[in-house]
């Protein structure tokens, strides 16, 4: 929208320019023939009184009045000279020279001397004034030369040229002027400048070298100006037509003002519907992005959330990252088993105990563990083979948690190690479940197809320890009792007893034989 509206702009401008100018240069055309006219008849009118001179040798004074009146619009004086340069007639009264007067100056002389009708430069006056002469020589009928006639111009009163050239241009700042052979101005709406010499000018210098055309140029106020300059070849003047360059400047504010507002609305649509086009082809990508983001902070086997998109590649997108996350999940929950489970019996590994153990004593639930070793394990190895051995432990584990309830947890401690978390119990119990699996034990052949025997010991939280490292050794002490004592049997911790704790412990013996 910018580069249509800076083009319309540039187009706009060059066109009012050249508006300008084609008008500049055809009213230049048309002011310069007009004042060749009118030159033309003057000349005409001057010429005619040197006609009546030839017949009559002389022109009254009274007559000269008459024709003065007649002539009025065009001369602002008429002065008839003698070859000595002395003034024998003059009208008006008023015209700043007087009959007997005796005149000089260049351009006087080069009158006499051409003897031939002539228009003069503009030259500035004995009397200061800039004045223009029509004139005729004057001969009489035996073709003596008596001197000359001339019609005179007073540039800076007003003047003939002045109906032709002034016009009424102010809204806009144009004016026009017309400049004599040499470059002198010889009319000028600014009368001061009437007489200055404006040669070095390029529209000036064009049309004293017989030229018409247009040009945009600029002077040395750096002002710059759209000019028409016509010549005029019979009065051998030129005029020129300009028009400041800041005329252009109020249409073409407006232009592009009425540019701006018209394309505005359209802008805005396109800028809406830009936005909402932009919305829904990223809000699909969006909701795959929070999804992914969500995956990355927690990962929960939520399911991908369903998205509306005519997009193929979005439609792509979206069935890759359903099928890679689903993937994905498949393997972190097997992930998280092989970091969590023993690989042999599939019981709890150390490191899922440890952080239960670690949790739990945290907590406010008392519970109670059971660390147990099987007894004489390296025979079962030597006398079956691993195989054999790692079968064994397996059966042990399959029967220690059919000993277990929901929410126990079953683990293997290391090596042929294994040991039971019981939530929510106390240590009777957790002595009566290890009782329960020893005899399990003693029922059933294992692999090897002999009985094994496991040695138990016994611990419970909070009484036994309030940390994981408390309560293993003190569960391993208590098993290692079981050993010392003969093995295949469970022993409960014994710590420094008080006299209430071993009332309690009678309490706990009554109850289990019970
Ligand atoms: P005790 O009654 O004193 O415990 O005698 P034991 O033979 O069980 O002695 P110990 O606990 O020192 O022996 C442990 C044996 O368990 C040694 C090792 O070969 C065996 N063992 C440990 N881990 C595995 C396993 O993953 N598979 C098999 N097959 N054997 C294992
Ligand atoms: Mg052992
Ligand atoms: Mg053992």
């Amino acid at each position: 929208m910018i580069i249509s509206i800076y083009s319309a702009y540039i187009v706009s401008k060059q066109a009012l320019i050249n508006n300008y100018l084609d008008n500049n240069y055809q009213h230049a055309t048309e002011l310069a023939n007009a004042a060749g006219n009118i030159l033309g008849t003057m000349q005409e009118s001057v010429d005619a009184l040197a006609t009546i001179w030839q017949r009559e040798n002389k022109i009254d004074q009274d007559l000269l009045e008459d024709l003065y009146s007649n002539n009025k619009n065009y001369f602002n004086s008429i002065v008839i000279v003698n070859k000595d340069l002395i003034v024998s007639n003059t009208v008006p009264a008023t015209s700043g020279v007087r009959a007997g007067q005796h005149l000089s100056g260049p351009i006087n002389n080069m009158l006499l001397d051409i003897r031939i009708p002539h228009i003069t430069e503009p030259f500035l006056s004995k009397d200061g004034r800039w004045i223009v002469l029509v004139t005729s020589p004057l001969f009489d009928k035996q073709e003596q030369y008596y001197g000359y006639i001339a019609g005179t111009i007073y540039l800076q009163k007003s003047n003939v040229l002045q109906g032709i050239l002034e016009h009424d241009y102010e809204s806009d700042g144009s004016y026009v002027y017309a400049v004599g052979p040499k470059g002198n101005i010889i009319f000028h709406p600014n009368l001061k400048l009437v007489g200055a010499n404006k040669a070095a000018d390029e529209a000036v210098w064009k049309v004293m070298a017989g030229l018409a055309g247009k040009i945009e140029f600029t002077d040395q106020q750096n002002q710059t100006f759209y000019t028409g300059y016509a010549y005029n070849m019979k009065s051998s003047w030129g005029v020129i037509v300009q028009t400041p360059a800041s005329v252009i400047d109020v249409p073409l504010r407006e232009l592009l003002q009425k540019s701006i507002l018209l394309s505005l609305p359209l802008l805005l649509i396109t800028l809406a519907a830009g936005w909402i086009i932009t919305y829904l082809a990223v809000r699909p990508l969006q909701v795959l992005a929070d999804y992914s983001n969500r995956m990355v902070d927690d990962w929960k086997s939520e399911a991908l959330p369903p998205i509306r998109s005519g997009t193929y590649e979005v439609k792509v997108l979206y069935q890759s990252i359903r099928f890679t996350t689903r993937q994905l999940q498949k393997y972190i929950v097997k992930l998280k088993n092989e970091t969590a489970l023993d690989g042999l019996t599939g019981l709890a590994n150390r490191r899922n105990f440890d952080s239960t153990l670690e949790t739990w004593c945290i907590g406010d639930e008392s519970f109670a563990m059971v660390m147990l070793d099987i007894d004489h394990f390296k025979r079962v190895n030597d006398t079956y083979g691993h195989l054999t051995g790692d079968r064994v432990m397996q059966f042990l584990a399959v029967t220690m948690r059919n000993v277990s309830r929901e929410g126990d947890v079953c683990f293997r401690y290391g090596g042929e190690e294994f040991g039971i978390l019981l939530r929510g119990c106390n240590v009777t119990r957790a002595y009566i479940v290890a009782e329960r699996l020893r005899e399990l034990l003693h029922g059933t052949l294992s692999p090897s197809g002999e009985l094994i025997t496991v040695s138990s010991g016994v611990v419970a939280f909070p009484e036994h320890g309030r940390t994981p490292n408390d309560l293993i050794s003190h569960a391993d002490e208590a098993m290692y009792t079981s050993k010392r004592e003969g093995r295949n049997r469970t022993t409960i911790y014994q710590k420094e007893l008080s006299q209430a704790d071993k009332e309690s412990e009678v309490k706990r013996s009554e109850e289990i034989n019970a």
